[in-house]
């Protein structure tokens, strides 16, 4: 039977909407075996996303605490979501996933899953219109994601999609969006081979696919890389959405195993 466990998750620590223990309880409800919840690490700047540096040893000791008071019921682990740019953390965490929401273009960080408009508007501004610029300036950043912050799985691989459902911005079939991408996909494996399967824009955002797309799946099924499950949760309910459909594309895509988190470590279990 497919275990049910999920390591992205978000509290009122950073831009989720519940406490950690609200989280806890509902993963236990939805019969997760295992649960992370991953704040985003501070960037170095004020930001409204995520923990604060006094923060985190808090979020830490109250996973601590949450560990302890719910043994027996559920295996907890405080992780991390650390951004390329973000310039890491004094603290211990048990795992660490490795995102990109920025690119740098000009000295500015433009966000890339702010907003729809947002986005739209950096294209034009820094980018003279070209949407395939920007992409790629979005996959050369994440080709490095691996030496930027040691994760131990790939966060959202291909958010710049965010936006992008029915291909409304641009062509993720067209060479100029997909070489970048898979030259990104290439140099990460090298280096680390799990990448999430993150159905969190499908709860949140209306898209009918996770990240990454079943092209790029397919291709990271071929250069031997790993999956985990996860839903990037800012509220209980989200927890596992879709898991089903994306197990279903995993399988579709070539993996026969994916990967949770136990205190021994990841181990796959069969899909
Ligand atoms: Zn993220
Ligand atoms: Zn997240």
């Amino acid at each position: 039977m497919t275990p049910l466990t999920n390591f992205h998750a978000h509290t009122t620590f950073d831009d989720g909407t519940e406490s950690c223990e609200a989280m806890v309880e509902a993963a236990i409800s939805k019969g997760c075996a295992a649960f992370g919840i991953s704040g985003h690490a501070p960037m170095g700047f004020p930001t409204r996303w995520c923990m604060t540096r006094e923060n985190e040893p808090v979020f830490i000791e109250e996973m601590r605490r949450l560990k302890e008071k719910y043994a027996g019921q559920i295996v907890l682990f405080p992780g991390v979501e650390r951004d390329f740019y973000s310039p890491g953390t004094v603290y211990s965490y048990d795992y660490v996933i490795g995102s990109v929401h920025y690119i740098k273009k000009d000295g500015a960080l433009l966000s890339v899953d702010d907003t729809e408009k947002v986005q739209t508007e950096d294209v034009r501004r820094y980018f003279g219109g070209d949407v395939y610029a920007y992409t790629r300036a979005y996959y050369e950043t994440v080709a490095d994601v691996v030496q930027k912050t040691s994760p131990d799985f790939i966060g959202h691989f291909d958010l710049v999609t965010k936006f992008n459902e029915g291909g409304k911005h641009f062509d993720e079939t067209d060479p100029r969006y997909l070489r970048p991408a898979l030259e990104a996909l290439a140099a990460i494996t090298e280096k680390q081979k799990l990448f999430e399967i993150n159905t969190g824009a499908m709860y949140r955002a209306g898209r009918t696919v996770p990240y990454p797309s079943p092209v790029l799946l397919k291709a990271l099924c071929e250069r031997g890389g790993e999956i985990i499950l996860s839903s990037d949760s800012h509220d209980g309910a989200s927890i596992g959405y879709k898991f089903g459909a994306a197990a279903e594309l995993a399988r579709s895509c070539g993996f026969t195993y994916a990967m949770t988190l136990t205190d021994k470590g990841f181990v796959g279990y069969k899909l």
